[in-house]
This record gives structure tokens, sequence and C-alpha cells, in this order.
């Protein structure tokens, strides 16, 4: 059972975000009121996507909503993401986990995802442009893998201070916690 009323917005280098999460195993209310709290945090954010160890629930779980509205919300359970192309785009992304970064991130330009929505309907779509570098941002999550593993040395070394900011704030939060 999560407790949704604890769900919120988790930052690098928290370790929810670093570990593979569990498949759901059943789409109950539970998984429900996450999923709207989980909209709740995106929408808040002005983010476009959120997995479920965004919110610090190790599920394998996320929504997308490119236009960044509450009516596009679309949730993905048990994802499958798998490339349809051997092509690859570099373009800046942000996370809304990795605040106050944004960096180059080379991708799939098209993939597929197969994945089962709220009802308990599996569906498949084809995706390029946006939407599929989203679905990997987002399937990447739930692998563990956030921009700050993906993005370049280089980036990293451009990003030290941010990043060296965020470890110090996760630090800090951890304890005023214990
Ligand atoms: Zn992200």
């Amino acid at each position: 059972m999560i407790d949704i009323e604890k769900c919120r917005i988790t930052h690098y280098p928290d370790a929810v975000l670093a570990k593979r999460a569990q498949p759901v195993e059943k789409i109950d209310d539970n998984i429900r009121q996450l999923v709207e709290k989980m909209t709740d945090i995106m929408l808040k954010n002005k983010g476009i996507g959120l997995a479920a160890p965004q919110a610090g629930v190790p599920l394998r779980l996320f929504i997308i909503s490119l236009d960044a509205t509450s009516q596009n919300v679309r949730a993905y359970i048990n994802p499958t993401v798998t490339p349809t192309s051997d092509e690859f785009d570099s373009v800046e992304e942000g996370c809304l986990s990795v605040p106050g970064i944004y960096t180059k991130i080379r991708r799939y330009k098209k993939c597929k995802v197969a994945a089962t929505d709220l009802n308990g309907n599996e569906f498949t779509e084809e995706a390029d442009g946006l939407y599929a570098r989203c679905l990997q941002h987002e399937s990447d999550h739930i692998d563990g893998i956030t921009i700050a593993d993906r993005m370049p040395s280089t980036a990293k070394i451009a990003h030290r201070k941010q990043l060296k900011r965020l470890t110090e704030n996760y630090e800090k939060n951890k304890e005023s916690k214990n």
C-alpha cells in the first residue's frame, strides 16, 4: 500500500531514482490515487512527464502529457520502450528530479512503447520527435537512470556546481529527517 500523502518530488541523488523499479502487480484504487498525485506534482512543476520513482515510489509506471495539460495526461503501466530506428539525435533535456540542469542527451529518434493503461488495457504505440524522447527519458527513470547519469562527461564538468549543490541538499535533507 502506497502512502499517497507522503509522495513528493524526489531529487538526484535520491536512492529511489537510482534503482530498478518493480512491476505494478495490480491496477487498483491505490495506483489510481498515485497517478492522480503524480499528475499534481508534474503539472505543478510544469513537467511533461513523471515516473513513479520521481514521486518516491519504486514502481514501473510513468505519466506523460506532451503539452503539460491535465486533459492529455496518459498513464503507462509496466511499459516497455524499444528503439525502432538506428538514428540518434541530441537535444537539450531537463528533469524535474535534476533541477537547474539542461543538457543535451543522445537518444534514438524513434521508438515504440507497449504498456497497460489505467483501465487495464494493453496498448502499443509508435513514437518520434518529442514523444519518443520523453518515452525514453521516463523509461530510463524506472530503470534507475537519470540525465545526470546519461550526460557526457564534458556536461558533467560544466554542471559540476549544480550537481554538487543537489548532492549537498540531499544530504542535508536526509540528516534533518533522522
Ligand atoms: Zn526526468
